[in-house]
């Protein structure tokens, strides 16, 4: 696994556990940064899934290994929740000799993702504690484009504060994402490879490939009073990353109809 952000913690034990590989991080050898970090000082130009490609690629050769593993997360606004930002974690095992790639993936609305412009010292300690300071790192840019990453003592902050606030003392700050600067991230890391581990475990019915695994809802699931269908998903779409065989799960989180609350109909 090439990495450079302690996601081998997470992944490690629930890969030998689960498949009864071992884990060998390459981490010094590595520049995974290379192919794009949060703070955009290097662009990210490839897709989730190719950059996933291209750090197992990055593994393989440098480990001189049949199966490479990496991890890719983003951060963005919530499709449906006002406000509210989302995670999504993908974790990628590369099987060379069977030219087959399985990704895993969790997406979560906990997360402390959040950035923008402060004024002043206390205004920034507020939104440090706001973003879960000091156990969830964060990071400062100056006015010219320089960061300072991986804050995480209030002593630290204060110097980061000084070194790089603006002549009118502003300062953006961001919620550091790396792994190790985060720990909510860290546990989704760890759900997007429980996922991983479920689908190479699992057979499609039709190519008998593993990865078969979660794609999308199908919304609708009934009210309780009246029946009428509401935006709570009503089947699991499951399909095969590689001959693309759909399977559909009825009743997907155990309930059969919806609290009226959530009803179009009873709660307008
Ligand atoms: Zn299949
Ligand atoms: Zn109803």
């Amino acid at each position: 696994m090439a990495t450079r952000h302690g996601k081998e913690r997470v992944i490690g034990p629930l890969l030998v556990a689960g498949l009864g590989v071992e884990l060998v991080p390459l981490v010094s050898e590595l520049n995974t940064d290379a192919l794009g970090t949060f703070s955009g000082e290097i662009e990210r130009k490839l897709g989730v899934d190719e950059t996933l490609l291209k750090k197992c690629r990055m593994g393989l050769l440098a480990g001189g290994t049949d199966l490479a593993v990496a991890s890719e997360g983003s951060f963005g606004p919530h499709p449906v929740l006002p406000f509210a930002a989302l995670n999504e974690e993908r974790v990628m095992l590369s099987d060379a000799s069977l030219g087959l790639q399985v990704i895993g993936r969790y997406a979560t609305a906990r997360t402390n993702y959040a950035a923008g412009n402060v004024t002043g010292f206390d205004e920034l300690l507020e939104f440090a504690v706001r973003a879960r300071f000091p156990s969830h790192h964060v990071m400062l840019r100056n006015a010219e484009g320089a960061w300072r990453k991986g804050i995480s003592t209030e002593s630290e902050l204060r110097a980061a504060w000084e070194v790089m606030k603006s002549a009118s003392g502003v300062v953006w700050v961001e919620t550091d994402m790396r792994a190790m600067c985060n720990p909510t991230r860290m546990d989704a890391i760890e759900r997007a490879t429980q996922d991983l581990v479920e689908r190479l475990k699992a057979r499609c019915s039709r190519c008998a490939k593993p990865g078969v695994g979660w794609v999308r809802w199908v919304l609708g699931l009934p009210c309780s009073v009246c029946g009428s269908p509401t935006e709570w998903p009503r089947k699991a779409v499951h399909e095969c990353p590689h001959c693309h065989n759909e399977v559909q799960l009825d009743f997907p989180q155990g309930m059969r109809a919806a609290d009226p609350g959530n009803c179009p109909q009873c709660n307008p």
